[in-house]
């Protein structure tokens, strides 16, 4: 090989080096300005933003709730189908920017679809209710693994048995537990009373459960039935729970009740409580 040979190659490969080098360094540095995430999360709600794209609020496993913007997301060709549908369970890359709360999403595939819930309108109203739930009493960047877990099984109750019933029992009832907000089941908040086989009453402005004596006007019963029910909840998978007609009246009881714990602890009406009850 001639001496020309080999400077003319040292040099391309010099050039190649420094060319490879910069490109890596101006990769880098846009890395630390906006590090890409990902991980696995479940589209809460979607609200369209401007012409094109999508605000969406999302549970990630490792992230938390966290809300971005989907850019070409109401084109009609766009990148991400049904991705972004209410409970879709997907895999989400996103990029945070450090001046905006909004953080912008890059990509979102399909993990898990939801499809029979989602298009049906009685089902949808049950996710809806989750949706609601999950995006009023979730702080936002706080992971929660229980709750990302709780979420995912309800919706795949909802797809699976084609009911919302059941499933939104065990949510309120889990939600009202994982939050800490869930009163003593076995005597009353006020005099303390056990409550035995006697029905307990509750409403949405206390947190407890009170006696015959003590209920105040207004305030609903929670039979032994349900308070049994919820001890099952406490303890058995819900998938394994067998939702057979003489559970009815006692799983309507406790989510009631759980809804109603729910609301007094945000200290407001949940929106999609009210169609629950036209369906
Ligand atoms: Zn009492």
């Amino acid at each position: 090989m001639s001496a020309r040979v080999v400077i003319t190659i040292a040099l391309r490969v010099r050039a190649f080096r420094m060319e490879f080098c910069s490109l890596s360094g101006a990769a880098s540095a846009r890395r630390q300005l906006m590090p890409a995430r990902e991980t696995e999360a479940i589209i809460l709600k979607t609200f369209p933003l401007g012409e094109a794209d999508r605000l969406v609020s999302f549970l990630g496993r490792s992230s938390g709730r966290v809300r971005g913007v989907a850019s070409g997301a109401r084109r009609l060709k766009n990148r991400y189908g049904s991705t972004l549908e209410v409970l879709s369970h997907v895999q989400i890359w996103y990029v945070e920017r450090e001046t905006r709360d909004l953080v912008r999403i890059q990509q979102a595939e399909l993990l898990e679809s939801f499809h029979k819930a989602q298009s049906d309108y009685d089902l949808s109203t049950g996710l809806a209710v989750i949706s609601e739930i999950s995006e009023l009493i979730l702080p936002e960047h706080e992971v929660s693994e229980p709750m990302f877990r709780l979420v995912l099984l309800a919706a795949r109750e909802v797809e699976r048995t084609g009911d919302w019933n059941l499933a939104l029992s065990y949510f309120a009832f889990w939600t009202v537990r994982l939050g800490g907000w869930l009163p003593r089941f076995d005597r009353c908040v006020s005099c303390g009373s056990p409550f035995e086989s006697k029905p307990a009453f509750y409403d949405g402005h206390q947190a407890g459960l009170f006696c015959e004596n003590c209920r105040r006007s207004g305030m609903k019963p929670l039979h032994i039935e349900a308070r049994n029910l919820a001890e099952r909840f406490a303890g058995e998978r819900l998938d394994r729970i067998e939702y057979e007609k003489s559970l009815q009246p006692s799983a309507k009881e406790l989510r009631e009740a759980g809804l109603a714990w729910i609301e007094h602890h945000i200290e407001r009406r949940l929106m999609t409580r009210e169609l629950l009850e036209t369906t």
